[in-house]
């Protein structure tokens, strides 16, 4: 019987498949900006499940799923859970399966009072659970944080995913990158900006087009030694920075039926 530790043989020409679950689907739709390099990513590919483009039913397994999307009720964790059976290579796309992104504000309040204010008086006919990333409910093998996904990233994973090798999310704080950028720093011009806090990966995206960074990649092991320096600094409160932080990054650890810990 195969198990979770057996070594992944990946096909030649791998089947791999593209599914959404609670999201924008923004995600999916960065593909398209991979640009040239997407003939050459096809190439190499064989994609058979893709909801932006195609509708298909493919019934056999997959070599590579690429998930968007997070768990928010118990249809989508039995669902998940059928992929996941079916998928030698799971790959978490995007802040709502890496951390649960925007959806894990649903995680700040009292489940049925959102389910009510959504669904009215009947909200008990309607499923829902706390939001939960992908980890919190299956294995999850690569993970690409951001909101939405940085495309160069998207390329480096799946290269990483086709070959079997291990991919390491960059853990030093969006600063280091934005400091290579040469951008004027947020805090210089007066506005808060979670960089130091916040993992890079991502060129320091936001900021390089004139806006702060959100969090959006999700929470550094160490953040940068400045952190608390920027706090002192510039005066900040520091429920200031965890109320900014929790706009991506609110899910705690949920047991299995979606219970928050
Ligand atoms: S991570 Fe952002 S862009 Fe991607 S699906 Fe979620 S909300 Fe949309
Ligand atoms: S705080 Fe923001 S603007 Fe300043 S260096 Fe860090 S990422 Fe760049
Ligand atoms: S700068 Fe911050 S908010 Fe923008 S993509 Fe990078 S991590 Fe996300």
């Amino acid at each position: 019987m195969k198990t979770e530790n057996d070594p992944v043989t990946i096909a030649a020409k791998p089947k791999v498949a593209f599914f959404d679950f609670a999201c924008c689907e923004g995600c999916q739709l960065q593909v398209a900006n991979i640009g040239e390099t997407l003939l050459d990513v096809l190439g190499a590919i064989d994609v058979v499940e893709f909801r932006e483009v195609m509708s298909e039913k493919y019934d056999k397994d997959y070599d590579v799923v690429i998930i968007e999307g997070s768990i928010t009720d118990h249809h989508a964790e039995e669902r998940i859970k059928k992929i996941r059976a079916r998928a030698k290579v799971l790959i978490a796309y995007g802040a709502c399966a890496a951390t649960g992104g925007v959806n894990g504000m649903k995680n700040s309040f009292d489940l049925d009072e959102i389910r009510k204010s959504v669904y009215g008086d009947d909200y008990k006919l309607f499923d829902s659970t706390p939001t939960r990333p992908l980890h919190q409910v299956v294995k999850v093998d690569y993970t690409i944080n951001g909101c939405p996904i940085y495309p160069p990233e998207l390329i480096e994973v799946l290269k990483c995913a086709l070959r079997g090798l291990p991919y390491t999310v960059p853990d030093n704080p969006v600063c280091a990158e934005c400091k290579l950028n040469e951008n004027v720093c947020m805090y210089e011009r007066g506005v808060a900006c979670l960089g130091p806090w916040t993992k890079a990966g991502c060129n320091s995206w936001c900021v390089n087009n004139g806006n702060i960074c959100y969090g959006c990649r999700g929470e550094v092991k160490n953040p940068a030694k400045n952190a608390n320096d920027v706090i002192g600094k510039y005066n900040l409160k520091p429920e200031l920075i965890k109320n900014k932080f929790d706009m991506y990054n609110k899910c705690k650890e949920a047991d299995t039926n979606g219970n928050r810990k």
